[in-house]
This record gives structure tokens, sequence and C-alpha cells, in this order.
């Protein structure tokens, strides 16, 4: 499988640098989506990856689902097949409330505690996060590969640090330098320590401490805009 880096920015990312949160999967015939932070939308058209049928969101703050909304519109203009979305609880009344006013948009949305789907070539399944509202990690298996993508979560949190070793690739959050344990986030130290440097790839990353970032994690895959990688 391939993973697309379409936006790699944190909530508290300033400007436009790195878009927030998502990732597109690709696989040989089906491809699918984790989160969809602001400005992944246009990531997704300007990369012409619209034809993916499921979205996986991990959770309900802002920079991991925003962009989700400008796509349904695309997606009706240029009659796109309805999405497939799996989130935890909450997402359906938030579109409600998108359709009650007045916005013409189409979603199937499936909600669970602990969202599982098979998506072709694809299993995904999740646990859950530590973070400072409801939030699961999503693993995603092609059948020869797993990928563990965290969302947001606060380290250590034992049922992804237990997942962590069962897969091939972990893509975590890395939110700040030193410590956002109370704002339910992973620093970039603690990530060093705790995972081996050939299985981590790091993500959702203030723009504004990016070049920190590298010096701090020289060697370390650390994802940008449009990064691929070939997992
Ligand atoms: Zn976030
Ligand atoms: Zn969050």
């Amino acid at each position: 499988m391939k993973l697309v880096f379409l936006g790699t920015g944190a909530g508290a990312t300033f400007g436009s640098k790195r878009m927030k949160a998502s990732i597109y999967v690709k696989g040989t015939n089906t491809s699918l989506v984790l989160d969809m932070g602001t400005g992944s939308n246009f990531k997704l058209e300007d990369l012409g990856l619209l034809a993916f049928s499921t979205l996986f969101i991990t959770h309900l703050h802002i920079d991991h689902f925003n962009g989700l909304f400008d796509h349904l519109v695309q997606r009706k203009l240029r009659g796109l097949p309805q999405l497939k979305v799996y989130s935890p609880h909450g997402l359906s009344e938030i579109f409600d409330r998108y359709v009650k006013y007045g916005n013409n948009i189409l979603a199937e949305i499936t909600e669970s505690d602990l969202p599982t789907a098979e998506i072709g070539e694809f299993q995904v399944y999740s646990v859950k996060g530590c973070h400072s509202i409801y939030d699961v990690a999503y693993v995603v298996s092609d059948g020869k590969k797993k990928v563990l993508y965290t969302g947001d979560t606060a380290e250590p949190c034992e049922s992804i640090l237990s997942e962590a070793e069962k897969v091939d690739i972990v893509v975590h959050e890395s939110s700040c330098l030193d410590d956002c344990s109370k704002w339910g986030h992973t620093s970039l130290k603690q990530l060093l320590e705790l995972f081996p440097k050939e299985k981590l790839i790091l993500t959702h990353i203030p723009a504004q401490i990016e070049d920190e970032v590298k010096r701090l994690a020289k060697g370390y895959n650390i994802a940008y805009d449009g990064l691929i990688v070939d997992v």
C-alpha cells in the first residue's frame, strides 16, 4: 500500500504550510482516507485523488474532520458515488445541522465506539486512544503490511503502544517538542524514546516548530504535505 500525506499540520498550526490531519491510503484496487482535516479537501483535488470510497475519522476535533464538508460538496458537483464515513459517535449530529441549514450534501455515516470495516483489500479496525476527547487510532492492513495511525493521543497510551508492537509502520502525532500531555498530545521527546526509528513516521506537527523538529529528529521520517510512502 501507499500512504499519501494530504495534511500533516497540528490543530495549532499557523498558516497554510501544513494542512490539517489527513492521509490517503492507496491499495491496488481500493483507496481510503484517514481523517479529513481542514485543507485536505483541496489536496485531494489538486492530487486527483477523489476516487476513494471510504473515510475513517479518529475523533471530532475540527482539525480532523473539517475538510469533509467541502469535499462532500465537490462529490455532489462531480456526481461521485456517496462516501461511506466511519466515525466515533457525534458526527451525524454535526452533519445533520449542515443539512438542516441548507447544505445539499450526502454521506453514509456509521458511528461506533470502535469503528471497524473491510474495504476491498483493506481490513481496518480501531483501538481507543488517550486524548482530551473520545478518540480512536486506526490499524489498516492489506493482508501483507499493517499501518497504525494514532490520530491524537497522549503517550504513554497502553492500547496504542500494544498495537504499535504488531504493525510495520506507526504514523504518530507529534504536537510539541517537550510536553503537551495536558492537552492530550504527545511530544517529540516522548516519541523518540518510545518508538523505534525505522517504524515511525511523524505527523500532526505545528508548522512553526518544524525546523526544531527536523533538527531534533534528524534521520527520522518526518511527514510533510504531499509525502508518499511505500509500505
Ligand atoms: Zn489534532
Ligand atoms: Zn484532537
